[in-house]
C-alpha cells in the first residue's frame, strides 16, 4: 500500500495522497501566496506563514519559490501604478531576509532582479546615478572616464529595419555589358523600383547602459549612440526601438526581453542629458 506524499502515512489501496492533505496543501499554497502578494499593503507574519507551512505539508524549498510568486505579484501591482517607494522596498527586503534567501539564491532569481530594476529607476527618476550593480568581468568598451555604466543587458539581440530596393519589370536576368558609345534603348529601363522594408537582424551580444551614452558589442558590429543622437525612442514589450538624428538613420532595435526596464532606463537617462 502507498504512502501519502503529504503525512507520509498508509493512503488506502492504489492512492497516493489522502483527499483531506491535498486539501489542506492547496488552501496552503494559496494563503500563502496571497499574503505575500498583499504584503506591501500590511504587514506580514513571518511565524504565521510558517506555522501555515507546516500545517499545509509546504516543505523549506517549495516555500521559498511560493515567497518569491508572491513577491513578483507584489512587485507588479506596486508597479502597476509608480515605481517602488522607499517604504515598500524596505518591506520587500525584510521579507526576502526573512524567509532566510542567500546571496546565491538572489542573485539568481527573476524577482529580485525585478527589485533592483525598480531601484535602480527609482535613483534615475530622482536624477541620481545608480550604483546598484557589480559589473564583473571586462567590458568590452572603451569608456569615458566621466561616466558610468549602469545596467548591461546579455544576449541582446539588435536589429535594423532595412529598406531594399528591387526592380520588377523591364529586362529581368539579362546581364548589360557596358560599351562605348553604345545607347540603351528606354524600353530596357522599364522596371520601376520597390521599396520593401524588412527587420534585419544585424548581431547579437551586450548592451550597455551609462548615463552618457548605450553601448552595443556584437560578434561583429560594436558601437556607443550619445543620448543626444537619438531622436526618438519606442518601447516594445520585449525591448527598445531608437531612431538617430541622421537623415538616412534606420531605426534600431535593440531586444533585450525586458521592454519595460529598457524604455524606462533609457528614456529618463537621455532626458536627464
Ligand atoms: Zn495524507
Amino acid at each position: 500500500m502507498g504512502l501519502c506524499r503529504f503525512c507520509d502515512k498508509p493512503a488506502g489501496f492504489l492512492k497516493k495522497e489522502h483527499r483531506e492533505c491535498r486539501e489542506k496543501y492547496n488552501f496552503g499554497t494559496f494563503t500563502i501566496r496571497s499574503m505575500i502578494a498583499s504584503s506591501l499593503f500590511g504587514k506580514v507574519d513571518k511565524d504565521e506563514i510558517f506555522q501555515i507551512a507546516r500545517e499545509s505539508y509546504i516543505g523549506e524549498e517549495e516555500l521559498k519559490s511560493l515567497i518569491l510568486n508572491g513577491l513578483d505579484e507584489a512587485i507588479d501591482k506596486a508597479l502597476e501604478d509608480n515605481i517602488l517607494t522607499e517604504e515598500e522596498e524596505e518591506k520587500l527586503k525584510v521579507i526576502f531576509l526573512e524567509f532566510g534567501f542567500n546571496t546565491d539564491e538572489l542573485s539568481s532569481s527573476k524577482t529580485y532582479e525585478k527589485l533592483i530594476k525598480s531601484l535602480v529607476l527609482r535613483d534615475v527618476l530622482e536624477g541620481k546615478i545608480p550604483n546598484r550593480v557589480k559589473i564583473e568581468g571586462v567590458l568590452p568598451f572603451n569608456f569615458l572616464k566621466s561616466e558610468t555604466p549602469i545596467w548591461i543587458f546579455n544576449d541582446v539581440k539588435y536589429y535594423q529595419l532595412k529598406t531594399y530596393r528591387h526592380y520588377v519589370g523591364g529586362s529581368d536576368g539579362v546581364s548589360i555589358r557596358v560599351m562605348k558609345g553604345v545607347y540603351y534603348r528606354v524600353g530596357g529601363f522599364r522596371g520601376y523600383p520597390i521599396e520593401e522594408t524588412k527587420l534585419t537582424k544585424v548581431d547579437e551580444g551586450i548592451l550597455c547602459i551609462t548615463d552618457k551614452h548605450i553601448y552595443f558589442g556584437g560578434r561583429v558590429k560594436s558601437f556607443r549612440i550619445s543620448y543626444d543622437k537619438i531622436v526618438s525612442f519606442t518601447p516594445y514589450s520585449d525591448g527598445i526601438g531608437i531612431q538617430r538624428d541622421s537623415a538616412n538613420a534606420e531605426p534600431e532595435y535593440f531586444i533585450t526581453n525586458d521592454g519595460w526596464f529598457t524604455y524606462n532606463l533609457v528614456v529618463n537617462l537621455a532626458n536627464r542629458v
